[in-house]
């Protein structure tokens, strides 16, 4: 463990706690019990906010309000371009407080500052892409049903969503959903994870300043249950669009199923990258790295899965467990840092535990396998970890661990590779690595993934839709289709001309 890169308490500043409070309508509201929730930073322990912790009621008022909001138009009849030059206002005020946000991000979540100030920066960029969307709605015409039909297809905005988003990715994950729905036309309750909730409600903030109008975009702060259990199962909510654990997903599924609303889900990943030995092998390695411990592993995109031919596989993994070392673990503050802490000790316990069945099933912990102890910071850190000797059936092999936890599993065909890949209930993304265009277009071919990196991992870009397949997920987001997803189809049929055949007979 000594050899490792370690950052420790770098002495930053840490700002005074946040009160957080539910925005409804236009206006700051305690709950109506008047209950807080508290959120202490994972890495110094520091409280960072107090919430507002919110009731059936509370959640009531806002969805009541994003109905009104919705149903008088005030949004949704607004033009294209109208909504556009307010979502680009938005993202002109995000830009101007990455810094602020980043803050905020970082100590709540424990993830590093300079991933946070790209993630505040990057979500920018997606309400500018989505504001361009506004501009380009449109269904279809069909002019060639005869002379006397014209008909067309309309895209309507869905109506009110509900937007449930968790803790590892706070801003981007809002970003990745809120924009669209408002491009769309939609109005919507968001309920930021309950560690979580600060950016999103600094958000609100700047929504005002930009001018969306109120009732458009309400926030209830709180747990699953009441809040998201509300949100999901109001007769009002016409859709929900959630991003969490594939547990609760399935949850909201059935409990939205009552009032058949539409449901978007983005859950979690046990994402293979394929390692062929004529590949890149040191581009390879570095992306196996950052794929394994990027946000502590914490992320539905995480790499935890390798599937690394067995000629190459040793010295493969020597070469991942070198780079490892070098990986700086540490204070998120500091903007050295490259991996920072565990969201919960429960969450930690939870790794530690995953870590150590496979050790009693049989696999070998080659590197880490504990938590990092870590000067002048709290508990929540673990050491970066590498398991080998992982047969397909282990837990390790096909449970979301979610942490920086490296699964090692080895193949000698193609077909071997393309098998152990689609040997999951999840299917959120896959990677391939290789110099061979053939191998990679079969293997991108024939992977279930929502999506398929070859020779690289994790580029994302707005344009490009994101989503899972199997039990990783349904909808997708970001890009043209994840702006399809809030919008409903309506088919309008026009007579030209008294032509229509009368159906009841002339008396
Ligand atoms: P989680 O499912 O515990 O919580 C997510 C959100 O759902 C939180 O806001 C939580 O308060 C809320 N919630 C909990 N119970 C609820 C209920 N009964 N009804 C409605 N809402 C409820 O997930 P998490 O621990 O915050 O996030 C980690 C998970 O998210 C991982 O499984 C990860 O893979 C997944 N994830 C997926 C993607 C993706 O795009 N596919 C992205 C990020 C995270």
């Amino acid at each position: 463990m000594n050899d490792l890169t370690l950052i420790p308490n770098s002495g930053a500043i840490l700002p005074a706690p946040r009160l957080n409070r539910h925005f409804i309508n236009g206006a700051w509201q305690d709950s109506s019990d008047n209950t807080l929730s508290d959120r202490n930073a994972p890495s110094h322990g520091n409280l960072v906010s107090q919430s507002a912790k919110g009731t059936a009621a509370d959640a009531e008022a806002a969805v009541a309000a994003a109905r009104a909001a919705f149903d008088d138009g005030r949004w949704s009849q607004l033009s294209g371009k109208a909504r556009a030059a307010v979502l680009l206002k938005i993202a002109d005020l995000i830009e101007a407080n990455v810094e602020r946000f980043a803050v905020i991000e970082t100590l709540e979540s424990g993830k590093p500052i300079t991933q946070a100030r790209g993630e505040i920066e990057g979500a920018a960029d997606l309400w500018r892409y989505a504001a361009a969307l506004a501009r380009s709605l449109h269904g279809e015409s069909h002019n060639s049903l005869g002379a006397d039909i014209l008909a067309v297809v309309l895209k309507e905005p869905i109506g009110v969503v509900s937007i449930i988003t968790p803790w590892n990715f706070p801003f981007w994950i809002l970003s990745q959903k809120l924009p669209f729905a408002l491009a769309a036309g939609c109005t919507c309750v968001v309920k930021p994870s309950e560690m979580t909730p600060s950016t999103t409600v600094m958000l609100a903030e700047l929504l005002v300043e930009a001018g969306l109008p109120a009732g458009v975009v309400n926030i209830v702060l709180g747990y699953g249950n009441p809040v998201g259990a509300t949100l999901t199962s109001h007769r009002h909510v016409d859709m929900v669009t959630f991003t969490g654990s594939t547990a609760v997903g399935k949850l909201i599924a059935r409990t939205a199923s009552d009032s058949l609303k539409k449901v978007a889900l983005e859950l979690g990943g046990k994402n293979p990258q394929v390692i062929f030995p004529d590949a890149d092998l040191e581009s390879a390695a570095d992306a196996v790295t950052f794929g394994v411990y990027f946000n502590v592993g914490q992320c539905c995109n995480s790499g935890s899965r390798i599937i690394v031919h067995e000629d190459i596989a040793q010295e493969f993994v020597a070469q991942v467990e070198a780079l490892s070392r070098r990986v700086a673990f540490g204070d998120p503050m500091d903007p050295a840092t490259q991996v920072g802490a565990i969201v919960t000790p429960e969450h930690g316990a939870k790794i530690n535990a995953a870590v150590q069945a496979a050790r009693d099933a049989g696999a070998q912990v080659v590197m880490g396998g504990a938590p990092l102890a870590l000067k002048g910071l709290g508990a929540q850190f673990y050491q970066p970890t590498i398991v080998t000797g992982v047969t397909p059936d282990m837990a390790i092999a096909r449970d979301e661990v979610f942490g920086p936890v490296l699964t090692v599993l080895t193949f000698r065909t193609l077909e071997e590779a393309i098998a152990l890949t689609n040997d999951a209930d999840y299917g959120l993304s896959a990677g391939i690595w290789s110099e061979n265009i053939h191998t990679c277009l079969a293997f991108a071919r024939a992977a279930k993934a929502g999506t398929v990196w070859t020779n690289t991992w994790m580029d994302g870009f707005p344009e490009v839709t994101f989503g899972g397949m199997k039990q990783s997920g349904q909808g997708r987001e970001i890009g043209r289709y994840g702006l399809e997803e809030f919008l409903e189809v309506k088919s309008l049929v026009m007579r030209v001309g008294r032509t229509r055949a009368p159906w009841v007979k002339a008396s």
